[in-house]
């Protein structure tokens, strides 16, 4: 066995399902054609359908867009299919037949990782099953991977988190958030950290704001009925933004492990300011996106499985402040929505401009260091510089740095990372309770105050345009502007 090879038996709950074939067998696939999964792994899908492991197989490869067929073929030899209703107590003892001859035929060691792929409402059973019939191993480890949505508000998340652990321990549980996988969101201690200039002004004394955008170019697509019981604000600022803002916002860690880095993010979410009722219109703005102005993309009362008077949120923008001495004053300026004009996620962080420009006396532009994460991934710096030739003007330049093609092509997808991380029982990039609950408790005082009142009228922004009016206001009333403009 190569030093890097793991041993382990995956069992997926959902296995026939989108995230599965999508995100996961091809991140399997990767680890696999990089030696860390090599002949000691077995992977069993579990799911209603009756499919046989060679249909199954077969479903795997086709997913599979890397390697050749002979490697393609040899990794879903290591994959297993047991049709499995998770409510039915019998099932899960033919599959614990099916996982102990695999640990045997694999040696496996008895390492068992359990995901659930599958709707958070079937979390409590299946962990509770898994338990009931001795489905986990007593020589290994034992980890269980769930997706979001973690819950819909603070007290159903704390009921699903109670279901879970009574069954695992809470070292044992890994809650996924994909982009604490991406590569340019790993970057952002590498940046704040290891380089001394940016850590000494990386602070309220230097930035005057942080803006976080999320765009997402498509509609809710065949997700409508989901996103009804969803909307922008629990789909992508309860999670993704507030993990964002977490990896820009956190101490130092005091050692570069797992306690540590999660230490450091719980100052974060336990230091956001909650608003008052009276504060959040003032703070946190939503959107419906009604058709384009051509009329080619429909609006979101007009799509699948969406209520025709919806009054679901597409479009949040939002200014988030932290409690901690060295982010006093400085909003954290966030804003995500569906039918953007453009798929983009993107940091901007504002610094303070110089009072007056050194020769001139006219108005500096403030110097902005932006991350890129998605689709390109960028570093940039606007910085003020001499204008050429006899002028005493400063003008804003732009430093880039783009990751070369052959780097951005070995950078690995979220789920790949996440996965062997998982398989290394590395914690650090997933998602503590405290750090859920701090998130949730945040997102409901919002939510709460919105559904005291059907407001603003939807839809109130076009396909294809950047949100409503109220995003450009929010900023605009405090002399600011979203520097990430279409
Ligand atoms: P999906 O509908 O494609 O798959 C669901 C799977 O669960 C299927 O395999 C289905 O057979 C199985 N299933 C449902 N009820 C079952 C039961 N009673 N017993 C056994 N199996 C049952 O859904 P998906 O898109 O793969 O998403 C799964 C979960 O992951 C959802 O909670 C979703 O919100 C979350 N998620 C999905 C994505 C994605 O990209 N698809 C991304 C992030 C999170």
């Amino acid at each position: 066995m190569n030093e890097n090879e793991k041993r382990v038996l995956m069992v997926i709950f959902g296995g026939s399902g989108d995230l599965a074939h999508r995100k996961l067998y091809p991140a399997l696939f990767e680890l696999y054609l990089k030696g860390q999964l090599a002949e000691h792994f077995a992977v069993i899908g579990t799911a209603r359908r009756p499919w046989t492991h060679d249909y199954f197989r077969e479903t795997v490869a086709a997913n599979l867009n890397v390697g050749t067929t002979v490697q393609q073929q040899a990794f879903v030899q290591h994959f297993y299919y047991q049709s499995h209703d998770v409510q039915d107590a019998d099932h899960y003892i033919i599959l614990k037949k099916l996982i102990d001859s695999l640990d045997q035929e694999y040696d496996l060691g008895g390492n068992r990782i359990f995901y659930m792929a599958m709707r958070p409402a079937l979390f409590g059973t299946i962990a509770a099953h898994l338990k009931s019939e001795h489905l986990l191993s007593s020589a290994g480890y034992n980890r269980l991977i769930i997706e979001k949505p973690f819950g819909h508000d603070y007290q159903s998340a704390l009921a699903l988190n109670e279901a879970v652990i009574s069954t695992f321990a809470r070292d044992q549980v890994y809650r996924i958030d994909h982009y604490l996988g991406k590569e340019m969101i790993q970057n952002i201690p590498y940046l704040r950290f290891d380089n001394p200039v940016l850590a000494a002004v990386w602070n309220r004394d230097y930035i005057d704001n942080i803006q976080i955008t999320l765009a997402e170019r498509l509609g809710v697509e065949e997700r409508g009925g989901y996103y009804e019981t969803a909307g922008a604000l629990r789909d992508m600022v309860q999670n993704h933004i507030m993990q964002i803002i977490a990896m820009l916002a956190m101490p130092k860690p005091n050692d570069f492990n797992d306690a540590a880095i999660t230490a450091a993010r719980r100052e974060v979410f336990t230091h956001l300011h909650q608003y008052s009722a009276a504060e959040v219109p003032q703070k946190f703005i939503r959107g419906q996106y009604g058709p384009s102005t051509d009329g080619q993309a429909l609006g979101y009362r007009q799509e699948d499985k969406i209520a025709p008077k919806s009054n679901v949120e597409t479009f949040v923008a939002g200014e988030i402040r932290l409690d901690l001495p060295q982010w006093q004053g400085v909003p954290f300026y966030v804003r995500t929505g569906k039918r953007l004009p453009l798929k983009k996620t993107r940091i901007d962080i504002v610094f303070k401009a110089a009072a007056k420009n050194l020769f001139g006396a006219e108005k500096l532009a403030e110097p902005v260091l932006t991350i890129e994460v998605e689709p390109e991934m960028r570093l940039s710096w606007h910085l003020n510089t001499k204008e050429i030739g006899q002028s005493t003007a400063a003008i804003p330049r732009e430093l880039v740095f783009t990751l070369p093609e052959r780097e951005a092509a070995q950078v690995p997808d979220a789920y790949e990372r996440l996965i062997l991380d998982a398989i290394n029982g590395r914690r650090s990039n997933f998602v503590s309770w405290q750090d859920m609950a701090g998130a949730w408790q945040f997102v409901d005082g919002i939510r709460q105050v919105w559904e005291q009142c059907q407001c603003p009228k939807f839809p109130n922004y076009a396909s294809g345009t950047m949100g409503p009016l109220a995003a450009e206001e929010l900023l605009q009333k405090t002399g600011r502007t979203w520097i990430f403009k279409d």
